[in-house]
């Protein structure tokens, strides 16, 4: 049996050496986050990830969360308790504001954090996140009163709170939301609609459930132009923050699903009994702005979901494959008796580039966090600027490329166990069913890569692309020109896997305009292309400082030569990936799009 293991060393490395904690702690506000305390912090996490949440990762797929008859909805067994210990700890405000009762510690410190619930319990972790997304659409647009009446519950994790965006038609495209609200003259407003797929939308952790919810009110234009957002609790406050009467939504249903079964995905009915009492946060009609404030957090989280599942699934299948005996290794010694599955060459190649690609998707999330807490806190106008253009650049590669990457992860852990692994009680399969939505949920992959080719290439003709590239170019240089075999292999394969991104930029801008369609077609393998580059580009700045430190004979040696080998195989096996990519991307003809639709 494995057993769930923090990655420590490796998190302490990539949190100071690559992302830079120790910058990150001089920010405003965030000298709290002393080297102590962030050693405290991440060695509670890892205890709690081990031994409260990790065991109950199979309790929550076998029982799942069911609605009971009377409507209310009942989750598994444990999570309730884990729940009330998570908020006794502090977790749920670990990044949030000290106004409302956070901890206020940098982003980058909760990545790390947030990747052990990911990893240990992904569905009980999904609460805490969707409360998390709650919070920040509050907090940025709201007013004072709102926050006040809401936002200490909230950040102590005594009331939950989820996000309504998904009706039964309109999922990808928000234009069509047609839940209705409608104002009652005293400032609150009565909604009407149902939403489908909330998660968390209902559940016995907290008395309170706090609903962040998209809505029309009557005059508002058509479209994305037209769309509020709402407060809407589960029971109605008092002034004086008591709870006062049931409020008027309900939970329907609860969906059957592949994966996540702890977290109940909820419908709710708004208003069958009269009205729900709303709040409007900010102003009427730019509810999907205040969305797009907290989808840059909301996207990294579900990024960070694919870093803790390909972490964990990676730790079970290399647990497994030292444990499981079949057959003797190629090559070794006539007559060796047969040995554990770890030695055959095919079984390292997938732990390879399971552990591979854990490490490069662990690393670009880290170093984006960090660029996130610079973007926030950095006293310079001008350096803020800057962080924050590489920020919203990286975030459709964290959502995208590590989330559809843990899902080949998941997948080679499945194929690590054999038959066993297929069949349930490993845990093995738990990870690939439970990764499958993450490419799903708060914006598909396809979403992700209309946005990067658009908004975050084309936009700009393409300058961000640019300047990434060109820090890209910087560490592939230094590679390339060291000493040691290993680094200037890596180096060069860095190299052409910034040319090849660079040639689809280049190609990629002119031909939004003039092939939309084309270039639309080619967007998620663009995607891809820039994702597994960046990989490449985190784990050669790692195997470079890695290469230092053996140098100076400062660090334990073992770990530090793992870091250059996993960044060499990663050179060798993915890197070349990015070239064939470029050529689909710029060698993109129409083919995909020559058939009429009823062909198919
Ligand atoms: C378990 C689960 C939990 C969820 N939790 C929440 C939640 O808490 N709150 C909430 O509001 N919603 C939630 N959702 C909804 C989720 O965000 C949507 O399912 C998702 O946005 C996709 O919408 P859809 O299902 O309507 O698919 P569709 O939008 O119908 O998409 C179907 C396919 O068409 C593609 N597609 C659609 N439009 C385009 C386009 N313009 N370009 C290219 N491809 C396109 C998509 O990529 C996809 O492959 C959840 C869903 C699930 C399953």
């Amino acid at each position: 049996m494995s057993q769930y293991q923090a990655p420590l060393a490796e998190m302490r490395f990539v949190l100071y050496e690559l992302a830079g904690l120790d910058q990150v702690a001089q920010l405003p506000g965030y000298e709290e986050a002393t080297p102590d305390v962030a050693t405290a912090i991440l060695e509670e996490a890892a205890k709690f990830a081990t031994n409260v949440l990790d065991p109950l990762n199979v309790v929550g797929d076998r029982e799942g969360s069911r609605r009971q008859d009377d409507g209310t909805v009942r989750t598994p067994t444990g999570f309730k308790d884990a729940y009330r210990q998570f908020c006794e700890n502090g977790w749920n405000g670990l990044t949030k504001h000290p106004e409302f009762g956070g901890q206020g510690l940098p982003l980058l410190l909760g990545s790390a954090v947030e990747e052990m619930w990911h990893s240990s319990n992904v569905a009980f972790n999904l609460c805490a996140m969707l409360t998390q997304g709650a919070i920040e659409s509050i907090e940025l647009p709201g007013s004072d009163a709102l926050k006040r009446k809401f936002l200490p519950n909230m950040v102590a994790g005594t009331w939950a709170g989820t996000m309504n965006l998904t009706e039964a038609q309109a999922g990808s495209d928000l234009a069509a939301v047609r839940t209705k609200a409608v104002p009652q003259g005293d400032g609150t407003y009565k909604v009407f609609g149902n939403k489908i797929f909330i998660t968390y939308g209902d559940h016995d952790y907290t008395e309170n459930i706090i609903h962040l919810v998209l809505a029309r009110t009557p005059d508002a234009p058509e479209g994305v132009k037209g769309i509020s957002l709402f407060v809407v609790p589960k029971v109605l406050v008092n002034d004086d923050g008591s709870l006062g009467a049931r409020n008027d939504v309900q939970c329907v249903s609860l969906e059957h699903k592949l994966g996540i079964h702890a977290s109940p995905t909820a419908v709710l009915a708004f208003g069958d009994n009269g009205g729900a009492t709303g709040y409007l946060v900010g102003e009427e009609n730019r509810g999907l702005e205040y969305m797009f404030i907290m989808m840059n957090l909301a996207r990294f989280s579900v990024g960070m979901e694919g870093v803790g599942i390909a972490e964990r699934a990676y730790q079970r299948a290399a647990a497994y494959a030292k444990e499981r005996v079949q057959g003797r290794a190629v090559g070794l010694e006539k007559g060796a008796p047969t040995g554990p599955i770890i030695e055959h060459p095919d079984i390292r190649r997938m732990l390879m580039t399971m552990r591979a690609s854990a490490e490069a998707t662990r690393a670009v999330a880290y170093v984006t966090a960090a660029a996130m807490d610079n973007a926030l806190r950095h006293p310079d106008a001008e350096a803020k600027k800057r962080h924050q253009a590489f920020v919203d650049f990286m975030i459709p590669i964290v959502k995208g490329w590590s989330t559809e990457t843990a899902q080949k992860v998941a997948s080679l852990g499945v194929q690590v166990h054999g038959g066993m692994g297929f069949v349930e009680e490993t845990g093995a399969a738990q990870y690939y069913r439970d990764s499958r939505i993450m490419t799903i949920y708060e914006g598909t992959t396809g979403i992700q890569a209309n946005d990067f080719i658009g908004r975050k290439t084309a936009r700009d003709g393409g300058a961000v692309a640019r300047v990434v590239a060109g820090e890209m170019e910087k560490v592939a240089k230094e590679l390339a020109g060291h000493a040691d075999a290993n680094l200037k292999a890596i180096g060069a394969r860095l190299g052409e896997g910034v040319a090849a991104a660079r040639a689809a930029a280049a190609w990629l801008v002119p031909a939004f305009g003039a092939q939309p369609r084309v270039a639309h077609a080619v967007a998620v393998p663009y995607l891809e292309l820039w994702g597994i580059v960046a990989g490449g580009w985190q784990l050669g700045r790692g195997a470079l400082i890695a290469a230092k430190h053996l140098r100076e004979g400062t660090g334990d040696a073992r770990f530090l030569t793992a870091k250059i080998h996993t960044a060499r195989f990663y050179g060798d096996s993915m890197l070349p990936q990015a070239a064939g990519l470029a050529r689909t991307v710029t060698e993109g003809s129409d083919a995909a799009l020559a058939l009429a639709a009823e062909q198919f």
